[in-house]
């Protein structure tokens, strides 16, 4: 007989870990206990050998583990023997738990949604049931140690029933939190349209029949408030769409299984597994042309965002509904999601015409995530419920805490420390004041969860993102350290991987402040975390009216033309030109010629508004990255040919030239030959300039790993295609758990403040 402890890091606490270690204990005769504490779940085995091998092999790779238990390390050490007479799930310290993060929420699990279809069981149809496997976490917890009376369920004492379970080991509710059941739990409250109680027998099928009719209802999820629609309904879509303020933004539509997404969606393999993952994110995959979706669903997107129900209340009504629906997060344009029944009623009166509240509170808020397959792997795209607070393993410590304060757009911010760095949920754009007070108290509440105070506060060099005013302004002693935005990018995807550095980074995105106080965003760097040198870079393009340009790429189009046949831009042939007065013609032109209130860009996001806007005849963009989104949908996939470009490499740093490719994608454009092959051509040829600019920093630096970051990498084609391009010659690494864009920013400044910290 004899010893081991089992130390086992990753996600496993909140998820049924436990319970699971006790069963598989038991059925390899292994005596002990099991016990949470600040660095995960320690285990202490005793049994003979053979016993102790075949426990610690099922703890590896037994198929039963909880599914939303991530192990990410497991270190074995021999102990004495001790004679215990069985395996005991302890107490933990509340001082040693009070460390650990807090587990994300995780998506109703297969024998709770039998449960609730089960006409005997005592569960039959109640729209809070969970279990340990299953059930809100992060989004109801006030406080750290992750318990029932830290969670908003503290409020319903759990009834005789529901006690037994929790108390009871081998119950898959021992110990599940937010254990409900409808003698004891939370209940659903029907509003009307002017937030009237409303008499219903049952609140899911009035809001099915309401779904039915037309008619928009709010109703709370887990992370906030939601409006849901018919998604087959081109009236009830549009009035959402109306009702919002919301013009051209694809909605999320929700289906109850992996059979009704397949009915709007072209899924592979990687896409059903993420969307049945127990983080249920918005999977974007492509829209079937038969999919019945109403065109206002995502208007002229050729992809649409697909969800699985991911509590029993969304599974009940989409049921009951019998149809897919439009769930989208309930806010009026870009604010943040309402989480609370008043405020609710409040801002959402005049948008729903029903309301589906319940007594459950929500703390903190968490927007659905999003995400896609990119060269046969998952990105996230959003990283919000079911993946928040979830830490990520850091290849540099925090020997001091680290808080990162993000950008300014798909702002997340993050934490570091010891080895893990922590992001916060999705906050989205810090430019209204009522998203901006969300972001300072979902900082204040992750760092009391974690329990610690920022002894460096990260940031980004634009002097007016909000998030660096904060961190600059927060400052209690900390100290502050500017990260540039691309080099923070690139470090970003090196922490996700594990990297140790020096890479070869492309950074591409559509702008970030850089050194020099010009407008980045096609960047070569040579990067670990503390320096980077920036080796090269794209010709600027000129934005006249600097933002406004943004909005309107008709303007980034015709300054591209311009540049390209040296200030006499063909315009008379194409119909986009045609759509815009001559007088702003005439103006942006003269604006171009004489550098006025133009800023030059280098961001390859804005080539793509430009061929965009040229190509389709899109003088508008009503979101970022909608005419880039268009221009991808519209490249034709068959075809491989490219432009001409030169990379410069006298300056420092080197300069990509696309003027050859714009001139001839104009002549082709002028010929009559098809948008969708001239689109496929202009990605093809940023796909080569790609593989030729990392050859180029490899003759000097050598052939070091390559990191994919920036916004751009969301568009698959050009992340496949270069990755075609450098592989197998160079290991390249694109993001999955982290967004390539904005939203993964923090992590990028948090390792990189680390870094710098240890030489200062
Ligand atoms: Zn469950
Ligand atoms: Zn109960």
């Amino acid at each position: 007989m004899t010893g081991r402890r089992i130390r086992v890091q990753g996600t496993v606490q909140g998820v049924g870990f436990r319970p699971w270690v006790y069963r598989i204990a038991r059925d390899a005769a292994v005596t002990g206990r099991v016990r949470n504490d600040s660095a995960g779940v320690t285990i202490e085995a005793f049994g003979a050998p053979a016993a102790l091998d075949e426990f610690v092999d099922r703890l590896a790779h037994d198929a039963a583990r909880p599914p939303a238990a991530v192990i990410d390390h497991m270190i074995e050490q021999p102990i004495a023997f001790e004679p215990a007479a069985t395996f005991s799930i302890d107490a933990s310290a509340v001082t040693a738990e009070a460390h650990v993060s807090i587990p994300p929420d995780l998506a109703t699990c297969p024998a709770c949604l039998s449960e609730i279809h089960d006409p005997a069981d005592r569960r039959h149809r109640y729209p809070f049931t969970n279990c340990t496997a299953c059930g809100p976490r992060f989004t109801i917890v006030r406080s750290a140690p992750y318990d029932r009376l830290a969670t908003t369920m503290a409020a319903f004492a759990m009834c005789p029933a529901c006690q037994r379970e929790y108390a009871s080991v081998d119950d898959r509710r021992f110990h599940a939190e937010p254990n409900a059941c409808p003698v004891c739990g939370p209940r659903l409250d029907l509003r009307g349209a002017d937030g009237r109680p409303l008499a219903a027998a049952d609140a899911v099928t009035a809001a099915a029949q309401a779904l039915q009719d037309g008619l928009i209802v709010a109703l709370k999820g887990i992370g906030g408030f939601q409006l849901a629609c018919d998604a087959t309904s081109e009236d009830a879509v549009a009035r959402l769409r109306a009702r919002k303020h919301r013009d051209e933004k694809p909605f999320a539509v929700m289906v109850r299984t992996l059979a009704d997404a397949e009915t709007l969606a072209d899924l592979g393999a990687p896409e059903r597994t993420l969307l049945l993952s127990p983080e249920r994110p918005i999977v974007l995959a492509a829209r079937r042309a038969e999919s019945g979706l109403a065109e206002a669903v995502a208007p002229g997107n050729p992809l649409v965002g697909v969800l699985l129900a991911n509590s029993p209340l969304h599974d009940l009504l989409l049921e009951a509904a019998a149809r897919p629906l439009v769930m989208t997060s309930g806010n009026v344009s870009d604010e943040p999601i309402v989480t609370g029944n008043t405020d609710a009623l409040d801002r959402l009166r005049g948008v729903a015409d029903l309301f589906v509240l319940h007594d459950r509170e929500i703390v903190t808020r968490a927007d659905d995530s999003v995400a896609r397959v990119v060269a046969g792997r998952p990105v996230v795209l959003r990283r919000a419920r079911g993946y928040v607070p979830r830490a990520i393993e850091s290849p540099v410590a925090f020997e001091a805490t680290v808080l990162a304060c993000g950008a300014q757009l798909k702002n997340t911010f993050c934490y570091g420390r010891g080895t893990e760095a922590v992001l916060g949920p999705h906050i989205g754009d810090l430019d209204s004041v009522r998203v901006f007070r969300d972001y300072e108290a979902a900082i204040a509440r992750l760092g009391q969860f974690l329990g610690v105070t920022p002894e460096i506060v990260a940031h980004d060099l634009h002097p007016d993102y909000l998030s660096t005013r904060y961190a600059l302004g927060v400052n209690h002693g900390a100290v502050a350290v500017g990260v540039q935005h691309h080099h923070a990018h690139i470090a970003s995807g090196m922490a996700e991987h594990g990297l140790r550095g020096p890479v070869l980074g492309l950074a591409f995105d559509g702008t970030g402040y850089g050194t020099d106080g010009g407008a980045w965003g096609g960047e070569l760097l040579l990067a670990d975390y503390a320096e980077f040198t920036r080796l090269a870079t794209f010709r600027p393009l000129a934005l006249p009216g600097g933002d406004m340009a943004i909005r309107q790429p008709w303007r980034t189009a015709l300054a591209m033309i311009d540049d390209a046949f040296g200030g006499e831009a063909p315009i008379e042939g194409f119909p986009l030109f045609r759509r815009i007065a001559h007088a702003d013609l005439d103006v942006v032109l003269r604006m171009v010629h004489r550098g006025f209130n133009t800023t030059p860009a280098h961001g390859v996001g804005r080539y793509f508004d430009a061929f965009g806007a040229l190509l389709l005849g899109r003088p508008f963009a009503s979101y970022e990255g909608q005419i880039a989104i268009e221009l991808d949908g519209a490249a034709d996939p068959a075809e491989r040919g490219r432009y001409d470009y030169a990379i410069d490499q006298l300056p420092s740093p080197w300069q990509v030239d696309l003027r050859p490719a714009v001139r001839a994608a104009v002549f082709e454009f002028l010929g009559g030959e098809p948008a969708g092959r001239i689109s496929a051509r202009v990605h093809n040829t940023i796909a080569a300039v790609s593989v030729d600019l990392v050859r180029a920093g490899a003759r000097g630096a050598g052939r070091l790993p390559v990191v994919l970051s920036g916004g751009c990498f969301q568009n698959a084609r050009l992340a496949e295609s270069i990755l075609r391009g450098l592989q197998p010659e160079f290991t390249v690494h694109l993001h999955q758990r982290v967004p390539p864009g904005d939203g993964g920013l923090a992590l990028g400044q948090a390792v990189v403040a680390a870094a710098r910290a240890r030489s200062l």
